[in-house]
């Protein structure tokens, strides 16, 4: 579903990613961890075409992204992200927050992207919310919309990006259970975070990186219990 091959990316002469070489199955589940700075970010956002590369290749569900300009299109249209920051346009309700970008870019009607947001938002919990506006919901109900207006544009790839560090603790667990749901179902999902508990229960593979390397991978189990690396063993110890 994903295959990034010798990926180096550069801000000015500040390399951010190198020899990234990564490759995710349909289904799979990646937790991607690493200290501050590390290149998290950049790596997703790579993904779904935020930001360029200056040399390797990525490949999302078949789409060259490094081959034509013109696929950076193709690929955010399969590839749904949710940000720490939730993102949502405050100007607009819940559910036009939803509607918004199926209407736009697949000129979907408005009754029919309506119905489907309300698919979604029941999913997530929240239907009773549709006619507010963000700045009214609780920051894990926002995170819950975010999610749902990813979902709207039936994405095949969810990239999420510290979901869950901007919540305030109570609602953590809120967000996580949804996004739970959503690996149940089969989402190729690819997760920045550092909520270890939802990577031991629902991870396939964690990806630990270290100054723009992905430094060590293995499944869960192994990646808790007996990390390799001397900068992952730092990390856990950090952390956990
Ligand atoms: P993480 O998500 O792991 O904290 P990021 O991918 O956000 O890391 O950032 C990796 C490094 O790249 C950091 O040192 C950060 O300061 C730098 N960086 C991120 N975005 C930019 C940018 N737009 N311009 C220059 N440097 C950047
Ligand atoms: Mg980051």
């Amino acid at each position: 579903m994903i295959r990034m091959q010798g990926v180096q990316k550069w801000y000015g002469k500040f390399q951010v990613l190198t020899d990234i070489d990564l490759a995710v199955a349909p289904g799979e589940r990646i937790v991607v961890c690493g200290p501050s700075g590390s290149g998290k970010s950049t790596l997703i956002r790579c993904i779904n075409g935020l930001e360029t590369v200056q040399q390797g290749s990525i490949v999302v569900d078949g789409i060259d992204l490094t081959a034509h300009k013109r696929n950076v299109d193709k690929v955010r249209a399969e590839v749904g992200m949710v940000f720490q920051q939730f993102n949502l346009f405050p100007h607009l309700t819940i559910l036009q927050n939803c509607t918004l970008a199926p209407m736009r870019t697949r000129g979907i009607s408005k009754e029919e992207a309506q119905a489907t947001a309300m698919k979604f938002l029941t999913r997530v919990r929240i239907p009773d919310q549709a006619h507010k506006y963000p700045s009214q919901l609780s920051g894990g109900q926002q995170q819950r919309v975010a999610i749902a207006r990813a979902l709207c544009m039936t994405p095949r790839i969810m990239l999420f990006d510290e979901p869950t560090s901007a919540l305030d603790p109570e609602m953590v667990k809120e967000v996580l259970d949804t996004m739970i749901g959503l690996a149940e179902e089969g989402m190729t999902m690819l997760v920045v975070t550092h909520e270890m508990g939802f990577a031991r229960s629902v991870a396939d593979r964690v990806i630990f990186m270290a100054d723009g390397r992905i430094v060590e991978q293995a499944p869960p189990d192994q990646f808790f219990m007996h990390p390799q690396h001397e900068k992952t063993k730092q990390f856990l110890g950090q952390i956990l």
